[in-house]
């Protein structure tokens, strides 16, 4: 079967059975910052990286002067005076804040909803009656009225298709933040526009190669022939395929993902030279990993430690150094995981070297619940256990970092955040004030 005949396969209307939604912020690190500050709306905004390095979301308004998503901010100052472009640091307090409550208020829809990333969230729509197009459109209005975030909306018979939808509600204002893609003859128009680059789980590299075969739209892709497909990208290029044609092949998954890694990195303002400091930022970095470990209920089983120069240096060689340990047991205990980071930190320094990026990342994570003790497991886990706990809980309710691992240090390196606004949502001494 080729597209057009694939595409026969989707039913006319109604929901009989399956059906996904696909709700995405708009902009939504500037939508943010919009919906503590209107003053910013219809304004050119951006929101910079860690270190106020590069550009990782803007408004419509600053996509339309020509500021593209990673250009670097020293390179866009002059735009950014002559635009009068409002700049901000990125404030992931506030963001991953945000992307809660927005989470929170579908989920007073349909309590099964797949969180995808801050800013994207799947709802399984599946056996569900009425009209789809005014459902998305109530989720879409209750969700910008409690949260002040606005949201796309787009459903569809698979996950493929429901993100094809939501792409469409941000080009068309008159849909109102909610699209309905359900009958073939729609579907199909719309294929024969779409960019293949554009379609979920299509790479840069795969475009390339697709290029070759002339296939530059999604109806393209779906019409050539499945062994191409198959040879071309194998198994997960028949499963877009697939989607496209109204197959679900992507499952839904109602529970947040556990990591298979997890990694912390950051690059410095200034290149670090000192040991002491350096294995304090990573010890920051594993304090902060083993919190996130913790919250999804998993155990790190092997910790790497690297730290590497300055890439755009002409007068020095590059230098990457790396360090792994693997752990007896299986650990979630800050104590355990900064002991081992601080030692491996001590031996990838090298004296009289400036490093400029450094990071932690845990791998062979596994689920808390099978827990295979070693016989040599020294440290006593019950206590650790506890002494985690409490002091997840006090960091959660006096919020950043009121309990720190000795070894973290006392933050003497500051990050630039020349531009960031309050912690609104999360810090009681930036709660708005309202004047009368
Ligand atoms: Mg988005």
């Amino acid at each position: 079967m080729q597209g057009q005949d694939l595409i026969r396969t989707i039913p006319c209307s109604g929901n009989d059975s399956t059906c996904y939604a696909l709700a995405d912020c708009n902009n939504f690190f500037v939508s943010c910052e919009r919906a503590f500050n209107p003053a910013l709306e219809k304004k050119p905004v951006i929101v910079l990286s860690n270190n106020d390095g590069c550009v990782i979301a803007r408004s419509n308004e600053a996509k339309a002067i020509g500021i593209k998503m990673g250009d670097p901010f020293f390179k866009i100052r002059e735009a950014v005076r002559k635009y009068k472009i409002h700049v901000f640091s990125g404030n992931m307090q506030l963001y991953a804040d945000m992307s809660a409550r927005v989470h929170a208020t579908l989920r007073e829809f349909i309590p099964e909803i797949e969180i995808y990333s801050i800013d994207e969230a799947f709802i399984d729509l599946g056996g569900i009656q009425g009209d789809m197009k005014s459902l998305g459109e109530k989720m879409a209005y209750i969700c910008r009225r409690n949260t002040g975030i606005p949201v796309s909306i787009g459903i569809s018979k698979t996950k493929t298709l429901a993100k094809i939808a939501s792409k469409l509600c941000k080009q068309y204002p008159k849909l109102h933040n909610s699209c309905y893609m359900h009958r073939p003859e729609d579907i199909e128009t719309v294929l024969k526009k779409f960019p293949i680059k554009d379609v979920w789980g299509i790479g840069r590299r795969t475009v390339a190669k697709l290029d070759l075969y002339n296939i530059t739209t999604a109806w393209d892709f779906l019409s050539a022939p499945e062994d191409m497909i198959r040879g071309l990208m194998g198994i997960n290029g028949v499963r877009t395929r697939n989607e496209l044609s109204g197959i679900p092949c992507i499952a839904f998954e109602d529970s947040i993902k556990s990591r298979q890694s997890i990694m912390t990195s950051r690059s410095f303002t200034k290149e670090i030279t000192d040991m002491e400091l350096l294995s304090e930022q990573i010890a920051e970095f594993t304090a902060m990993s083993a919190e996130k470990l913790r919250k999804q209920g998993s155990l790190c089983g092997e910790i790497m430690v690297f730290a590497c120069t300055n890439r755009f240096r002409t007068d020095e060689t590059y230098r990457n150094s790396s360090a792994v340990f693997k752990f007896e047991t299986p650990t979630d205990s800050s104590i355990e995981l900064c002991t081992a980071a601080v030692r491996l930190a001590h031996s990838v320094f090298s004296p009289g070297t400036g490093y400029k990026r450094a990071g932690v990342c845990f791998s062979d994570i596994s689920g808390k619940e099978i827990l295979q003790p070693s016989l040599f497991a020294a440290p006593d886990r019950f206590k650790h256990d506890k002494l985690m706990d409490a002091m997840d809980r006090l960091n959660k309710s006096m919020g950043g970092k009121a309990v720190l691992i000795a070894s973290e240090g006392s933050g003497k390196i500051a990050n630039t955040k020349d531009h960031m606004s309050p912690h609104y949502t999360t810090d009681w001494n930036d709660i708005p004030v309202a004047h009368v």
